[in-house]
C-alpha cells in the first residue's frame, strides 16, 4: 500500500508526518507492509509514549433498527432531493489519548455534537464518495475502494485530523454496506447503487485554534439520482453537460493550499460559483486555474478531451496531479488506465483510431483553437457521482463554444467517451470480471 507523501523539509508535508505519528496507529513505513493480526491493537506511540488503539472493523457492534423503512422508487421525489439515507450508519470515536474506541453500527439518526466542536469553527472535516452496486450478476459492488481509503488518510492528515489504517476503515464501509445493501439494493433491481459517505469531524468541544484531540468518524448511505444521463428540461432531447468557465474573481485551489484533498473547505465556498452557473442554465463551473486559464476540474468532477493535434494524432488529454491542484479521482484514474491499455491500437469494433493518453496542463486558449480549427472531437467530466458526462458546451469569456457531441443509443455522447464508459459500467456492475470490482460479502455482518 503506497501513501504519496513528500519528505522534503516542506512546513505541510512535515506537518502531516507527524500527525500520522502522532494520532494513528500507523506509521507511513508501515502503510506498505501490512501488519499481522495479533500487531495491530494499539502500539506505543514515539512522541509521547501514548498507548493508541487501532481501528479494529472486527469489533464492530451492530444495533439493529427497531423502525426500518421502506426502500422509495429510484424516481421518488426525496430520492432525487438526495435526502434518502438507509436504516443505519457506522461511527467511531477517536481522541488522542486512547485512539480508536469500538466502531459500531446503529440506526441512522442525528449526531450529539457541542456547539465548540472544532469542525463547526475550523472546517475539520473531510469525507470520501463510493458507490455501492447491485450487479447484474446479482452481487454488491463496490469501485476500486481501497483507492478512496488511502485517498481519505490523505484527506484527514491534511487537516490534522487522526491518521489510520486505510484497510481497517475499508472493512468498515464493507460492513455497513452488508448490512443495509441487500435490502436497498433488492436484487430483482439489478443496475443500481447508493451512494456511499464516508465522513471524518473533529468534535473536539475546545474552541482553541488547533489540532482536535477528538474526531468521529461516520459513513452514512444515500439513495442518489442517476447524473450522467442529462435531457433538455423542455424537449426532453438527450442532451450533454453544460460548463460556465470560472471569472478571474475566483479560483478553487492554489498551489500549496489542499485542493487534492477531499475536504468540505474546498466545496462550501464553490457553492455560490456553482449556484450561479445553474441560474444561467449551465449545470457546473469549469474551474480554470492562473494567467493562461489552464482547466482543471468541473463541479466534482475531473475533465478530459479528445482531441487531433495540429500534427494529425489523437490524444485524450486531462490536467496533472503534479500541482496538487485537483483531486486524483478514482474515475479519472481508472479512465487513463484503461485508455493506455486498451486504446493504444485502436479500437477496431467501433472503428476507433489509437489514442495516446497525455496528462498535462492545457489550457482554454487551446481548446478554443481546437474547436475552431474543427480538432476537437470529445470533452467529458467524470467523478463517482456525476459518473462519466459529455460536455455539449463550455461558455468562457462571453463565448458559448460548443463541442460535439452525437447521440449514440439515446444519449448525446462522443464516441471514446461512451465506449470508456461502457467499460467502467461493465466493470461496476460486473458484466466483466475485473479486480478493480471489489464484491461485498452480504452474510458478512
Ligand atoms: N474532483 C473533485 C473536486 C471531486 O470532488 C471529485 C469527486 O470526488 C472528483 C474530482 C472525482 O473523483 P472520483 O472519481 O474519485 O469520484
Amino acid at each position: 500500500m503506497t501513501v504519496s507523501i513528500e519528505t522534503t523539509s516542506n512546513l505541510t508535508a512535515n506537518g502531516i508526518i507527524h500527525t500520522l505519528e502522532k494520532t494513528a496507529d500507523v506509521r507511513i513505513s508501515e502503510l506498505d507492509s501490512p501488519k499481522s493480526p495479533e500487531d495491530t491493537n494499539g502500539f506505543t506511540n514515539g512522541a509521547n509514549g501514548h498507548t493508541l488503539t487501532s481501528i479494529d472493523a472486527s469489533l464492530t457492534t451492530i444495533t439493529h433498527s427497531t423502525s426500518p423503512r421502506s426502500v422509495p422508487a429510484p424516481d421518488d421525489p426525496a430520492v432525487l432531493q438526495q435526502k434518502t439515507m438507509t436504516d443505519h450508519m457506522l461511527t467511531c470515536q477517536w481522541t488522542s489519548t486512547h485512539g480508536w474506541q469500538t466502531p459500531t453500527i446503529v440506526p441512522y439518526g442525528p449526531l450529539s455534537i457541542m456547539p465548540s466542536s472544532s469542525v463547526l469553527h475550523y472546517a475539520t472535516e473531510c469525507f470520501e464518495g463510493m458507490k455501492l452496486y447491485r450487479g447484474y450478476d446479482g452481487k454488491l459492488r463496490l469501485f476500486r475502494p481501497t483507492l478512496n481509503a488511502q485517498r481519505m488518510l490523505l484527506s484527514s492528515t491534511r487537516i490534522a485530523l487522526p491518521g489510520f489504517d486505510p484497510s481497517e476503515l475499508l472493512k468498515l464501509v464493507v460492513k455497513l454496506c452488508a448490512v443495509d445493501g441487500p435490502k436497498w439494493l433488492p436484487k430483482e433491481r439489478p443496475g443500481q447503487f447508493l451512494y456511499v459517505r464516508p465522513t471524518m469531524i473533529g468534535n473536539d468541544p475546545a474552541l482553541g485554534v488547533q489540532q482536535p484531540k477528538e474526531a468521529l468518524f461516520f459513513v452514512i448511505l444515500s439513495m442518489f439520482p442517476c447524473m450522467d444521463v442529462l435531457s433538455h428540461p423542455v424537449t426532453g432531447d438527450p442532451r450533454g453537460i453544460r460548463l460556465l468557465a470560472s471569472q478571474e474573481d475566483m479560483v478553487r485551489a492554489w498551489p500549496g493550499g489542499f485542493g487534492y484533498a477531499k475536504v468540505g473547505a474546498n466545496y462550501g465556498p464553490s457553492l455560490v460559483a456553482q449556484a450561479e452557473a445553474r441560474s444561467r442554465g449551465f449545470d457546473q463551473i469549469l474551474w480554470l486555474f492562473g494567467p493562461q486559464c489552464a482547466i482543471t476540474e468541473a463541479g466534482a468532477s475531473n475533465v478530459f478531451v479528445v482531441w487531433r493535434t495540429r500534427e494529425g494524432g489523437l490524444q485524450l488529454v486531462t490536467a496533472p496531479l503534479h500541482g496538487k491542484i485537483i483531486l486524483d479521482g478514482v474515475t479519472r484514474r481508472s479512465v487513463l488506465e484503461l485508455a493506455r491499455e486498451r486504446l493504444p491500437n485502436g479500437w477496431e469494433q467501433g472503428g476507433l483510431d489509437p489514442l495516446e493518453v497525455v496528462e498535462r496542463e492545457f489550457t482554454m486558449g487551446e481548446v478554443e483553437e481546437a474547436i475552431n480549427e474543427g480538432r476537437l472531437l470529445e470533452a467529458f467530466t467524470c467523478g463517482t457521482a456525476f459518473f462519466v458526462a459529455p460536455i455539449e458546451c463550455v461558455s468562457w469569456r462571453g463565448k458559448e463554444l460548443s463541442i460535439p457531441c452525437e447521440t449514440v443509443d439515446g444519449v448525446c455522447s462522443g464516441k471514446y467517451t461512451a465506449l470508456i464508459k461502457g467499460w467502467l459500467k461493465g466493470i461496476m456492475y460486473g458484466k466483466e470480471r475485473h479486480e478493480w470490482g471489489y464484491v461485498v460479502d452480504e452474510a458478512d455482518v
